[in-house]
């Protein structure tokens, strides 16, 4: 009987869901716990790499997924006002079939993973349940929810914490987050004022000491969609204040100067850290997403690296539920996943802040100037394209034994 117990996953975010569709297209049965009452529909990440849409396409939803996206083949680097290199992923069009970032809101990219899911049979979503903490034996987990009837115990074989950055398994699992938090907060500010016609690029990130930023333009509701704004701002502000009409103008304002005033459709601010659990696996207890590593957005990682960790860990914990792996193969999941985000995630996303807000002139002048030369060299363009498309960190995940 045991061997027929499910894996229970704490999330329905697109980590989650997407271990959850994965083993189910392996015939492993599945319970999805999510504390909300239904799909979170919060703003966070939307843009995509190659090798995620390749991802999705053995799960069923790339075409849907594409379908619903701005795709962007080139992207800008830039200071202040003026072009420092503009990438084409052209470049690397022969090592994937789609050379371009996908643009999608990540609120709409999870109800496609739940239908598909769902579209399946064999898996028991529960909203409004919440995980509390578990304890396992040699056979199983059992885990405590509070549902809306109460307190319940639930037995699985595997339980897979995908719960965010605030994860309440890896609490269960006693495992540290190890890493740093940036002093200042992110302030994000939607607007449907064209960037275009000042020659941005849908996707653009600016280099600048005080005013550095970051640009996606998302599909919204559909054309002409709005272009996302992305600044640090003082540490020592308070939220409202930072999210006050007038501060979040002038700062549209210093950004790019109109006689007009900007019309905001949605305004948030966040605070972002590096941080890496300092195990993945205790035993029957596995993290993924979030759960696991947290980076800034700059870069577009996040998500990203969540959803390459999602399909790695349900190619291995598959097997490994049917027993035709040995259990030691989940840890070559840890050993690919966790080393693909320390070396590329981490490093990549704190180089990038750094050559964004740069302060010192000289430093910064020699790093676009590098940034120039690469792009003016092909091997070198293709190579960086590699990896800052993810392309390379995925490849070298998979080298890893
Ligand atoms: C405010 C914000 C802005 C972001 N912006 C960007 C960006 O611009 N670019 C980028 O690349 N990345 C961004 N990210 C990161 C990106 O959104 C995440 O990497 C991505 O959501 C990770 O997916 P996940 O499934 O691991 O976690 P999540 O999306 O956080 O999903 C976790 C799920 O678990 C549920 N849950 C939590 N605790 C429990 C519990 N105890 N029991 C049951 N369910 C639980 C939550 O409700 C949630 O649905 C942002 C993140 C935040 C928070």
């Amino acid at each position: 009987m045991a061997a027929r117990e499910p894996v229970i996953i704490v999330g329905a975010g697109p980590a989650g869901l997407t271990v959850a569709l994965s083993l189910r297209l392996q015939g492993v049965p599945v319970i999805v716990l999510e504390s909300e009452p239904g799909l979170p529909r919060d703003l966070r990440a939307g843009s995509f790499h190659p090798p995620t849409v390749e991802m999705l396409g053995p799960l069923g939803v790339a075409e849907d997924f594409l379908a619903l996206g701005i795709k962007v083949p080139r992207w800008q680097i830039r200071e202040r006002r003026e072009l420092v290199v503009e990438w084409d992923l052209g470049l690397i069009a022969d090592a994937t079939p789609y050379p371009f970032r996908l643009h999608v809101e990540q609120y709409k990219l999870t109800p496609l993973l739940q239908r598909r899911l769902l579209s399946l049979g064999g898996a028991d979503l529960r909203f409004g349940h919440t995980f509390l903490d578990a304890a396992q034996d040699a056979d199983g987990i059992t885990a405590r929810i509070e549902t809306p009837g109460g307190i319940e115990r639930l037995r699985g074989r595997y339980l897979v914490g995908a719960d965010g950055g605030r994860s309440a398994v890896r609490h269960t699992m006693g495992v540290d987050f190890e890493g740093f938090t940036w002093p200042e907060r992110f302030l994000v500010a939607s607007t449907a004022y064209d960037l275009a016609p000042h020659g941005f690029t849908p996707n653009a990130y600016v280099s600048d000491p005080l005013e550095w930023a970051a640009i996606f333009k998302m599909p919204h509701e559909g054309p002409p969609g709005l272009w996302r704004i992305l600044v640090p701002s003082d540490s020592e502000m308070a939220d409202e204040a930072l999210l006050e009409p007038d501060y979040v103008e002038a700062r549209l304002q210093r950004f790019v100067p109109r006689a007009e005033t900007y019309e905001v459709a949605y305004k948030s601010t966040y605070k972002v850290h590096q941080r890496v659990a300092s195990e993945f696996r205790i035993g029957r207890m596995l993290l993924v997403g979030d759960a696991a590593h947290v980076n800034n957005p700059l870069g577009a990682f996040g998500l990203n690296g969540a959803l390459h960790a999602a399909v790695n860990l349900a190619e291995k914990l598959g097997p490994v539920w049917r027993g035709e792996a040995e259990e030691s193969l989940l840890d070559r999941y840890v050993r690919q996943r966790r080393q693909a985000n320390i070396e590329f995630v981490q490093a990549q996303s704190i180089r990038n802040k750094e050559l964004l807000q740069e302060r010192d002139p000289t430093v910064r002048a020699r790093r676009l100037n590098e940034l120039r030369r690469t792009a003016a060299d092909p091997a070198l363009a293709r190579e960086f394209l590699l990896r800052s498309s993810m392309i390379a960190s995925v490849r070298r995940a998979a080298e890893i034994a």
